[in-house]
């Protein structure tokens, strides 16, 4: 977590110097050190106990900016080396555009602080003029860098998440979400829904009609799939032409109706190059019927299983074996 390494690394750098400016009797400095410190300390907790490292992460940018303008303005010229690495770990604790306003706006302070004559913070207007330069080429490239990174960091999560063929997302968080909702039916009783959905006889489409033209079935299933879907239910590719949704929110009498709507909709508009039809297979069961998710999984499981069993396009309830 870069607001723990940040925090960690600024906390132990500033110790020292704490020291140092008790020794040599400068309170305000040493006082802006401390709460420093204190501010690392807190969003650091804050970080660990909520999971969040937004808001953590802004408060320790706020701070550290805001100390930097008064350490600036009190002890000159000799402080102005700090920026720089700031202005570096700015853009680990916050995003690039906010580190970006933050450094401008701190800048901005220094500059008004000087021109407005209240500080002697500059030996002469070429050194400020200098300063000025440097830091803004410095905020120009560590901003560029971070915006890269902050780029290619969603274009990984993009490609470990979702499937490319149909956009669904694959199994990768699937486990993470079926346990959260499990975890939510036990906690607030709040039910929810999962499909299995498998193609009918989708080796004989491939045969007939080319690998190609299944792929383009499969293709346009998940825009089919989301219009009859809330925008919170969630798409899965579980297998070759395997999908699970996961439906939040709802019980199984209203998941039935659902996945019947589904079923038609599939048999009614997704249609092979000669106007034939394609049918599906559904399994559903809710949160209330399973003991633990690879369970809940495994009703929906036995419920396709019997959709296939009794003649395909259908849809089955997992039988209420287990209630707990
Ligand atoms: P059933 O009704 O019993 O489900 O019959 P099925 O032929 O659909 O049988 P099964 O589910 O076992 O076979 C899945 C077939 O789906 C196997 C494979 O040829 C095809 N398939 C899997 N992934 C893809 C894919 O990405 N593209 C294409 N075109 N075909 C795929
Ligand atoms: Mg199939
Ligand atoms: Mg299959």
């Amino acid at each position: 977590m870069m607001v723990t390494l940040v925090g960690v690394l600024a906390s132990c750098t500033l110790v020292p110097f704490v020291l140092y400016r008790l020794v040599s009797e400068d309170y305000l400095v040493a006082t802006v050190d401390l709460l420093l410190i204190s501010t690392c300390t807190l969003s650091v907790k804050w970080a660990w106990r909520t999971g969040d490292t937004e808001r953590p992460g802004l408060m320790m940018a706020l701070a550290f900016c805001i100390g930097a303008v008064t350490v600036v303005y009190k002890l000159g010229s000799d402080a102005l080396y700090w920026i720089y690495p700031l202005m570096v770990f700015l853009f680990f604790l916050v995003a690039p555009l906010k580190a970006l306003w933050l450094l401008l706006s701190m800048l901005t302070a220094i500059a008004l602080l000087y021109l407005s004559n209240q500080s002697h913070i500059f030996a002469s207007a070429f050194q400020f003029v200098v300063f000025i330069a440097t830091t803004l080429i410095t905020c120009v490239f560590a901003y560029i860098f971070a915006y890269r990174t902050h780029v290619q960091r969603n274009e990984l999560r993009t490609l470990a998440t979702i499937d490319p063929l149909t956009g669904a997302r694959n199994r990768h968080h699937l486990s993470d979400e079926l346990s959260g909702a499990m975890q939510r039916y036990r906690t607030s009783g709040n039910d929810s829904g999962l499909m299995l959905l498998d193609l009918d006889h989708f080796k004989s489409i491939n045969d007939q009609y080319g690998h190609q033209t299944g792929d383009q079935i499969l293709a346009q299933l998940i825009p089919l799939l989301r219009q009859m879907l809330r925008q919170q239910d969630q798409i899965y590719r579980y297998g070759g032409e395997e999908f699970v949704i996961l439906v939040q929110g709802i019980q199984l009498a209203d998941l039935h109706q659902l996945a019947e709507k589904i079923r038609h909709g599939i048999w009614q508009q997704l249609t092979l190059p000669d106007e034939k039809t394609i049918t599906t297979s559904i399994g559903i069961a809710c949160t209330s019927q399973a003991r633990d998710w690879p369970h809940w999984l495994q009703l929906a499981d036995q419920a396709l299983y019997q959709a296939k069993h009794q003649g395909r396009n259908k849809v089955m309830l997992a039988e209420n074996t287990v209630t707990t």
